[in-house]
């Protein structure tokens, strides 16, 4: 290709600006849809195409052009991808695109022919000095691999699956976000293009290495501190970057992200409903209430067991967080069977001094130790299974007869122990033992206050006053 206007009687500029790809079609001999896939498609009302895919205006380098010299050593021709200004490098040669000739002017789209520079007698940019990659240029790989230039790289589901100028957008702001961190309001200082260039590696680095979670925390508490007090809303919680992405369409705009801001939002405050259709409540995540239900305990029970299961951080009074379905399913597993302190003591049939006897021997069925939970009072709660506690109880009574009422010279373990002063925790340790072997089950007492024994078996035990019990 000697010059390009004569041969074709075109104009460079023209053609790239997408006109006549019809004509040059016919001139090349390809077919139309061999030409959409190396040309771009640029008409005023509709969107830039290129490959398919959608780009935003200034994606596009108009005037300007850029090459890879040692692309063009091998072969003569433009490189469409050159001309996207998201591309700094050639990932074939691994060197920086030029856009100046060697006598200083920039390359343009003015130039005949794609060797060369309009501009000085020489003109030739097969030679021009280029500079090695040296960073990591992992979001222009993708991105090229999503144009298919080179071979796809990863899957990157934030990015995959939104129309390729987003994906450029979403990479630039959280890199963005990492840099520069919360403002109230959108600043656009200067930036140059090297400063895009790195904050869409870092933003593309974030969001591959799954650090976005991690940032929106970060980026919340340096709120927290700017602001002087705990930010209360969205908007406070992110600045700029929320308002960036309600305003480009929340959830419609990115479904991925939207979850990632879903579950931020949830860990750190009660979100109203109406807030909550722009980013709308993704199933992988399920908020206390629904697990509250789910499982039929109250919020403090739920709370207190998954912050002991290290499950998910201490919401302050009032606010709700999200816990995922694999959380859910281990407390609807868990905590469906489990009882309250007073249910329990009730069950096991036994007054506060003795059940604190039990507690301290470790002798009751707990599933999980007490848990300990900030509120203004902060409480334990031992968690237990009523499965559990039932099945204990029939152990220790283990199939001794129901009797009607108790025989004489016999006693039920908590009469016995409070009417002749025995120490319960002695007695019913000789009851775990089987030295003092259960007789039988009196009805309609509930647990150990209907566990029969002889007298005589444990006689020795019996405090007379005068010192200490014998047999201690
Ligand atoms: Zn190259
Ligand atoms: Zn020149």
């Amino acid at each position: 290709m000697v010059n390009f206007q004569s041969a074709t009687g075109l104009k460079m500029s023209h053609v790239f600006a997408g006109r006549h790809t019809r004509r040059l079609g016919e001139i090349l001999n390809l077919t139309p849809a061999e030409m959409t896939a190396c040309s771009y498609q640029i008409e005023s009302t509709k969107p830039t195409l290129v490959r398919g895919e959608q780009l935003r205006k200034f994606d596009l380098s108009r005037r300007a052009r850029r090459v890879c010299p040692q692309c063009l050593q091998e072969s003569a021709h433009q490189q469409f991808w050159w001309d996207l200004l998201f591309i700094s490098h050639c990932p074939i040669h691994n060197v920086q695109l030029v856009g100046h000739c060697r006598c200083g002017k920039s390359l343009s789209w003015g130039d005949r022919e794609i060797p060369r520079c309009k501009r000085c007698h020489d003109g030739s940019v097969l030679d021009l000095p280029t500079d090695a990659v040296k960073s990591d240029r992992r979001f222009e790989l993708w991105a090229l691999g999503r144009l298919k230039v080179i071979e796809p790289t990863q899957k990157i589901p934030m990015l995959d699956d939104v129309l390729l100028k987003d994906a450029v957008a979403i990479a630039d702001r959280v890199g963005r976000l990492d840099e520069v961190g919360w403002a109230k309001s959108w600043i656009d200082s200067s930036v140059t293009f090297e400063d895009l260039m790195r904050y869409r590696e870092s933003g593309f680095a974030i969001i591959s290495d799954d650090g976005l979670p991690s940032l929106l925390d970060r980026v919340h508490r340096q709120s927290e501190k700017i602001l002087d007090r705990p930010p209360s809303c969205m908007e406070a919680s992110l600045g700029w970057f929320w308002w960036w992405f309600s305003h480009s369409g929340g959830r419609r705009f990115s479904p991925e992200l939207a979850s990632i801001l879903t579950g931020h939002f949830d860990l750190k405050f009660h979100v109203k409903n109406k807030r909550m259709n722009i980013i709308a409540m993704p199933r992988s995540l399920m908020s206390l209430k629904q697990v509250s239900r789910i499982s039929g305990k109250s919020y403090s029970i739920v709370r207190a067991a998954l912050i002991q299961r290290g499950a998910t951080k201490a919401p302050s009074r009032g606010s709700s967080f999200a816990i995922t379905p694999d959380e859910a399913d281990w407390v609807a597993e868990n905590l469906v069977d489990t009882i309250e302190i007073k249910e329990a003591q009730a069950m096991v049939g036994v007054g506060w001094r003795s059940w604190q006897v039990l507690l301290r021997r470790g002798w009751l069925p707990i599933v999980l130790g007490p848990v300990t939970y900030a509120t203004r009072r902060s409480r334990s709660i031992p968690f237990i299974r009523r499965q559990a506690v039932t099945d204990w109880l029939d152990a220790i009574v283990d199939g001794a007869p129901e009797l009607s009422e108790c025989p004489p010279s016999h006693s039920t373990l908590s009469g016995r122990s409070r009417k002749m002063t025995t120490s319960f925790e002695q007695l019913f340790d000789r009851v775990l033992d089987r030295r003092v072997p259960v007789v039988g089950r009196l009805r309609g007492q509930p647990g150990l206050a209907g566990v029969v024994l002889r007298d005589a078996d444990f006689d020795d035990l019996i405090f007379r006053g005068g010192g200490r019990p014998r047999g201690s």
